[in-house]
């Protein structure tokens, strides 16, 4: 098992959001990349500013050569479909031997299943989602919450260094996945807070900047309150660059875990009914700080 160190091969599969900037952290340090995604304008904008890096037409086709898989892909359906059963998936094109990284946000459960149908191929698989959002994923100080065997994190760790600043191993195969569903509950119910202090708030006179600054100073201080209150909601940019989608998705698999460990969690139930309703009606796109924007219309809803 030797140690991924530049100039590597690097098969990577979802330059979105995240990817890109992941993959361009991946280019920057030496790493050789064969990149993939079902936008073909990602994959040449990619490889237009990144010249050693080679585009490819199909998981199988990024694969090909490749040391190293790494996924980041909405969710843990479209990560199996990219893998395994898809067309051209990419265990058609690797060798065995090669570790598949999913960064993606994915279901815990499916990737233990996952695991194991790598294993029967003579591959390991990691999670290793990330937490951070675009701007760490620029900076390369992501938060990267690893799940699988410790020797295969230090093949990989050269590879997670230039991405994230704190990597962490979490516990076997399914166990980042299972923390980053649960920190993203977390991450949702802070902002969803937030959001219903600031429209009280405001319907009482207060003004929202002064708002997030007082919880700035005091108790309730969250992520949402430093990074998102002023930024994203108070200016109504809501430019996060991570959807309500994805974010509903990832309470989704939190409730998925409780409800797979038969575990009964009342306030984790209704944040998921809350953010499912709110991806129905915020639209396609939608960011999630613009949860704010639902909870304004609820509201005023009779
Ligand atoms: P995104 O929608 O911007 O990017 C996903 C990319 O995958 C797109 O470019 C899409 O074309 C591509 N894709 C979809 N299906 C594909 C397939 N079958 N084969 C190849 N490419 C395919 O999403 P994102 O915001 O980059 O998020 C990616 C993952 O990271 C998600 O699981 C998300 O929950 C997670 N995440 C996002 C953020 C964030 O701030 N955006 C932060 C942490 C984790």
């Amino acid at each position: 098992m030797t140690t991924l160190v530049p100039p590597a091969t690097i098969a990577f599969i979802g330059l979105g959001m995240m990817g890109r900037p992941m993959a361009t952290r991946l280019a920057e340090a030496g790493f050789t990349l064969r990149v993939f995604d079902v936008s073909q304008k990602a994959v040449s904008d990619f490889v237009g500013a990144h010249p050693s890096a080679i585009a490819t037409a199909s998981a199988k086709a990024a694969a090909q050569g490749a040391a190293a898989l790494i996924t980041m892909l909405p969710d843990a359906k479209i990560v199996r479909q990219a893998v395994l059963e898809g067309r051209d998936p990419a265990i058609d094109g690797l060798e065995a031997g090669a570790l598949v990284m999913d960064m993606s946000s994915s279901n815990p459960v499916a990737t233990q299943q996952l695991a194991r149908d790598l294993a029967l191929r003579g591959m390991a698989l990691l999670d290793a989602p990330v937490s951070g959002g675009v701007k760490r994923a620029v900076d390369g100080s992501l938060s990267i919450m690893v799940g699988g065997a410790a020797a295969d994190l230090e093949r990989a760790r050269p590879v997670f260094a230039t991405m994230g600043k704190t990597i962490t191993l979490c516990g076997p195969a399914g166990a980042g996945h299972a923390l980053k569903a649960l920190n993203n509950y977390l991450s949702a119910a802070g902002l969803v807070a937030m959001c219903e202090a600031l429209v009280v708030g405001e319907a009482f006179g207060l003004d929202p900047g002064t708002m997030v600054d007082v919880f700035n100073s005091s108790t309730g201080k969250s992520n949402a309150t430093e990074v998102k209150g002023r930024q994203f909601v108070v200016s109504r940019t809501f430019a996060a660059g991570f959807t309500t989608a994805l974010m509903a998705k990832d309470l989704r698999t939190a409730g998925e875990v409780a409800a797979h460990l038969k575990l009964k969690m009342p306030n984790l139930e209704q944040a998921v009914a809350y953010w499912t309703d709110a991806d129905a009606r915020l639209g396609k796109g939608a960011d999630h700080t613009e949860i704010f924007r639902y909870a304004e219309m609820l509201a005023e809803a009779d």
